[in-house]
This record gives structure tokens, C-alpha cells and sequence, in this order.
């Protein structure tokens, strides 16, 4: 599969001008926002720290970014780690020691913390405080610090995986959903304009259109295009380029890439459309189950094209039009 068109964080989304910076300027995500509006005018209104919020829902979504609005509204620092970095509880307690009052620490990939130092984060997020045990047999002894208060955004695509007492510690859930087109129509437009780049309503349409429900992909599709428009057309996002650039990447006519095209085959070829277990297709498609499960059912569950079964994962009709297919026969229907 091309990994240009994964969801997954790369190297490109690091050029910060896509990056909407303020709540206003953030597109869609409508109830989660007007929320966030809430809790960020009270939180400044009473001078304290804003509660913890957990942002959930598959990568390319605007997890980050919306963290970053966050600290940006409360006025004050923003610091980032993630899961898998934090390997020892000193780590965590290095940064935590750190913040300043009402800072914003996001930790990305929640789900992946190691448990030591997932104890570590339980008293600093509910009483701010830290427990930290110094030198080691019978000389051992614990000292308690005093944190500053802080608010912690956590951000996962599993939610599922988060153990049951830190989900509890989170005052704030917030479920990012899949944009609509008009949605990824007015980011599109934002990034082209941001670029000086002119461009038709129907260019915009169709990147939209195509870019998995997924502002990450938008980006990165209409970067693409635009590379097109200038070396093969005329420097105009139209309908035409548009669609020339994403059929030569192989995102077909609602979006869907060749992982996703590959996945419905395998189901619709060999399992004659289900159901079939994850770990069957994990090892047939050689993509891990994670990827599977966080990247790319996510939006064909969404567009329904398959369903999730007891039994496993299954066609749905509307998967086998889309490739074209007749659906086998049930015998005696
Ligand atoms: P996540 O943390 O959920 O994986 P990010 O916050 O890193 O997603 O967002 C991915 C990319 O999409 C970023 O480049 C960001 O600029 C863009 N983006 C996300 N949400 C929006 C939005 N609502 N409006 C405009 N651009 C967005």
C-alpha cells in the first residue's frame, strides 16, 4: 500500500501552516467544540486549570491540533510526549516537574503507557502531586512534590485499550468524528488559499470528496494535486487535474486507497464476503491487526461497506457494488 496515503502522523504534517490555531479557525467537530468553548471560558474565568480532557477517534483527525487550541485559549504552554516515549516513571516525573501553573501536557498514544508510570500520572491528575521513591532497599524512602496544577489532554486512537482508572481520571471525553465533504470542502479551500494557490469549487469538491473523511489526507491530497496543477496544468486546482492526480495515487471515486481496496477484495475473493476473523486478515493483507483495527475499518465501517459480527468482519452490500461484484447466494433465498 502507499504509504503517502496513511493517516498516520509523517514527517510533512510537521509544516505548520495548514495548522488551524484558534477554536474559530478550527473546521467541523461542531459539538466538540462548543463544549471545549465552555470548559475554556470557565476554567479562565475561575483562573484554574482546566480539567483533564481525553480526545479520542482515528489519526488524522486534529487530536494535536485541537490540544494545542486548547493551551493557546488558556494563554498558556503547551508540552507533547507520547505513550511510548515515557519507557520509566523518572520520565514522566521530569516533565511533570516542569510544568508551569495551568500548563497544558499532552501525551499522545495514551494507551500505550507503561504502567509504572501510568501509577505515576494517577496522583499528579487527581491531586497533583507526586510520589517519588528515593534510593533503594531498607534506605528507601518516598517524597511527595507538590505539582503545579495542570491540565492533562490525552489522545488515543483505542480507546478500548485505556485501563478503566485512567479513563475515569478524565473530566473532559471528547469523541472526534469523520468530517463530512463540506467540512473537508472549507479546509481544502483554507489550505489552497493558504498556499496562493487558485482553485475551482469543483477541484475543492473532488479532493474532498476523496480525502477519507480525514483532514490529514485532505492536506496531503491537496498537496498532490497541487504539484500536478503546476507541473501538468496551468497552476488551477480544477475538477480535472483533481481527479487526473488522485487516480494516478489510486484513491478511487469515494476515497478509498489501495489498502482499503485490497481489505474488501480479500473479504469478497477468498471468504466469499464473510464473516472472517481479524487475525485471519491481519495475516493474509500482512498489515498488523492494529492498522487494521485504528486506520482503516474505522472508515469503511463509517461508509458502510463492512460490519463488525460476533463471528467477524463482513461485506455489506454496499462493498460489493462498489467493486463491483455480484454478493453470493444465500442457498434458499
Ligand atoms: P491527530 O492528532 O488526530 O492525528 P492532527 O491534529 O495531527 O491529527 O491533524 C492532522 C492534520 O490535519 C494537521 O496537519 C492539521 O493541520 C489538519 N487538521 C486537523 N483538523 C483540522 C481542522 N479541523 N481544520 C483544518 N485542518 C485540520
Amino acid at each position: 500500500p502507499d504509504p503517502l496515503l496513511r493517516p498516520e502522523a509523517r514527517p510533512e504534517d510537521s509544516d505548520r501552516a495548514l495548522r488551524p490555531e484558534t477554536l474559530d479557525a478550527f473546521i467541523g467537530q461542531a459539538e466538540a467544540r462548543a463544549n471545549l468553548r465552555v470548559f475554556l471560558q470557565s476554567a479562565r474565568q475561575r483562573g484554574e486549570a482546566m480539567d483533564h480532557a481525553l480526545f479520542h477517534g482515528p489519526p488524522g483527525l486534529g487530536k494535536t491540533t485541537l490540544a494545542q487550541i486548547v493551551a493557546r485559549e488558556l494563554g498558556v504552554n503547551f508540552r507533547m510526549t507520547s505513550g511510548p516515549v515515557l519507557a520509566k516513571a523518572g520520565d514522566l516525573a521530569a516533565i511533570l516537574t516542569n510544568l508551569e501553573k495551568r500548563d497544558v501536557l499532552f501525551i499522545d498514544e495514551i494507551h500505550r503507557l507503561s504502567p509504572v508510570v501510568e501509577e505515576v500520572l494517577y496522583p499528579a491528575m487527581e491531586d497533583f502531586e507526586l510520589d517519588l521513591v528515593i534510593g533503594e532497599g531498607p534506605a528507601a524512602r518516598t517524597v511527595r512534590i507538590e505539582l503545579q496544577p495542570f491540565t492533562l489532554v490525552g489522545a488515543t486512537t483505542r480507546l478500548g485499550l485505556l485501563t478503566t482508572p485512567l479513563r475515569d481520571r478524565f473530566g473532559i471525553p471528547v469523541r472526534l468524528q469523520f468530517y463530512t465533504v463540506p467540512e473537508l470542502e472549507e479546509i481544502v479551500a483554507r489550505g489552497s488559499r493558504l498556499m496562493g494557490i487558485p482553485a475551482d469549487p469543483e477541484g475543492i469538491r473532488e479532493i474532498a470528496r476523496r480525502a477519507r473523511g480525514t483532514p490529514r489526507i485532505a492536506g496531503r491530497l491537496l498537496r498532490r494535486v497541487v504539484d500536478f496543477a503546476l507541473v501538468e496544468g496551468d497552476g488551477r486546482i480544477t475538477r480535472k487535474v483533481a481527479d487526473h492526480a488522485l487516480t494516478r495515487m489510486e484513491v478511487d471515486a469515494v476515497g478509498l486507497d489501495g489498502a482499503d481496496r485490497r481489505y474488501l477484495q480479500l473479504i469478497a475473493d477468498n471468504y466469499a464476503g464473510g464473516p472472517v476473523g481479524i487475525e485471519t486478515l491481519s495475516a493474509a493483507l500482512s498489515e498488523s491487526r492494529d492498522a487494521l483495527e485504528e486506520v482503516i475499518e474505522p472508515y469503511l465501517l463509517q461508509q458502510g461497506l463492512i460490519q463488525r459480527t460476533p463471528r467477524g468482519r463482513m461485506l455489506a452490500q454496499k462493498a460489493w457494488s462498489h467493486l463491483g461484484l455480484a454478493p453470493p447466494r444465500v442457498p434458499g433465498q
